[in-house]
């Protein structure tokens, strides 16, 4: 995927050249899982896969979308008229943009836009936040309007997009972050109040690998809503309006008054002992500690393989085969579970042969492959010059 050949599909789609285009990018979160709805704290970085989108303005108000990941089919959309829920369902993330865009008073003109990305489409580095961010600042760049939203506003209308229209009650992470992701920092979002404070991570020995499962979750389904309730049970029983407020000294005198029954302890300690080692993570990474910040993040992946229980057979078994790898710092599934994608920090002389032995293990187990790359933290979304 490159921006030449975007303008050219877009060109021979839209049967004239584009006039200017936007990228947005996945993401991945180093640590801090399950702990968005929480209250708790998230550690994302910007990743280099992306989302890009060309566009041209159109003198009327209708926006043209295509994607070439939804075979470069013309999806027209009506900003004069009420935007609804429509197929193809891809689009609903664009129409929730357009209607968020228009209701937070910014006047939008019509236009022609072509997405292309090399995000895996439901793979957990969230090509749905790049794909609302990228046609956020695709329609604000057709009006003429770039700016027009503060970048945490502009979260917010994203993240609603994606509940209102496409149904999926995510937190404000993805969309966060692929608009205030900063080259070699990873962002500290505290769910609370939504502050953000950069940390670096561009130790030049160090290297992120991803490692894809290819099973393909739904964050929408029950798993998700069940953790959410049960969460929210804890912290009720806890006489806490979130978990975020109770730490693990308090868990576990919870459960020794047996104010928590052993399977909400589970769910407890998780999300209580993920905090704190958000928090630590941050600490050691200010330290240069990678070293540690990699077991911090085992740490996380046993805890949400064990207690929390979201992991699966294909993320535990790329951990196991990353861990005792020499120059391995430490390895964890990322994202919601139950597949999706699995990170691992590692010296950066051993990134090859780390690889080459996840999948080994993963194609004698499994029987297919297990596509790995590596990213540095990359910048959030913004305007491309045309080539
Ligand atoms: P994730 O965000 O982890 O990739 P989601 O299920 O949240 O998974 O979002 C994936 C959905 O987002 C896809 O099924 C598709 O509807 C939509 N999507 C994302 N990127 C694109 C794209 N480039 N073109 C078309 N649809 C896309
Ligand atoms: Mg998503």
């Amino acid at each position: 995927m490159n921006l030449r050949a975007l303008q050219r599909d877009f060109q021979s789609l839209y049967g004239r050249p584009a006039a200017g285009a936007v990228r947005a990018p996945g993401r991945v979160n180093l640590i801090g899982e399950h702990t968005d709805y929480n209250d708790g704290f998230v550690l994302p970085i910007a990743i280099s896969r992306q989302t890009l989108a060309a566009y041209a303005r159109r003198d009327d108000r209708i926006v043209h979308f295509a994607s070439k990941q939804a075979e470069s089919q013309i999806v027209p959309v009506d900003l004069a008229a009420p935007i609804a829920r429509a197929e193809p369902t891809w689009a609903n993330y664009c129409r929730g943009v357009a209607a968020g865009l228009l209701a937070a008073g910014v006047e939008l003109t019509g236009a022609d836009v072509l997405f292309d990305s090399d995000v895996p489409l439901g793979g957990g580095l969230s090509s749905s936040a790049a794909l609302e961010v990228a046609t956020a600042l695709v329609l604000l760049e057709a009006a003429g309007a770039r700016g027009a939203v503060a970048a945490a506003d502009l979260a917010r209308l994203c993240q609603k997009a994606e509940h209102d229209f496409a149904g999926a009650p995510c937190g404000i992470m993805d969309q966060s972050i692929a608009i205030m992701g900063q080259a070699g920092r990873a962002m500290l979002l505290d769910c609370r109040g939504n502050e953000v404070r950069h940390v670096p991570f561009d130790d030049p020995d160090g290297v992120l690998l991803v490692a894809d499962t290819q099973v393909r979750h739904a964050i929408s389904g029950g798993a998700y809503a069940l953790r959410r309730q049960q969460c929210h049970a804890d912290a009720a029983a806890l006489g806490a309006k979130a978990l975020r407020e109770v730490d693990l000294p308090a868990v576990q005198a919870a459960l020794a008054e047996g104010k928590l029954d052993a399977p909400q302890f589970k769910r407890a300690r998780h999300v209580a002992g993920e905090i704190a080692r958000t928090l630590q993570a941050v600490q050691v990474l200010g330290e240069g500690d990678h070293k540690r910040f990699g077991q911090l993040m085992t740490a996380s992946h046993v805890s949400l393989r064990d207690d929390y229980e979201v992991s699966c057979e294909e993320l535990d078994a790329i951990v196991d085969a990353a861990l005792p790898v020499p120059g391995v710092h430490g390895a964890r599934m990322t994202g919601g579970g139950f597949g999706g994608c699995a990170i691992i920090l590692a010296h950066v002389s051993q990134a090859e042969r780390i690889t080459r032995i996840i999948q080994e293990a993963f194609a004698a187990r499994f029987g297919r492959r297990c596509p790995i790359f590596a990213t540095p933290a990359t910048a959030g979304a913004g305007p491309l010059a045309m080539e």
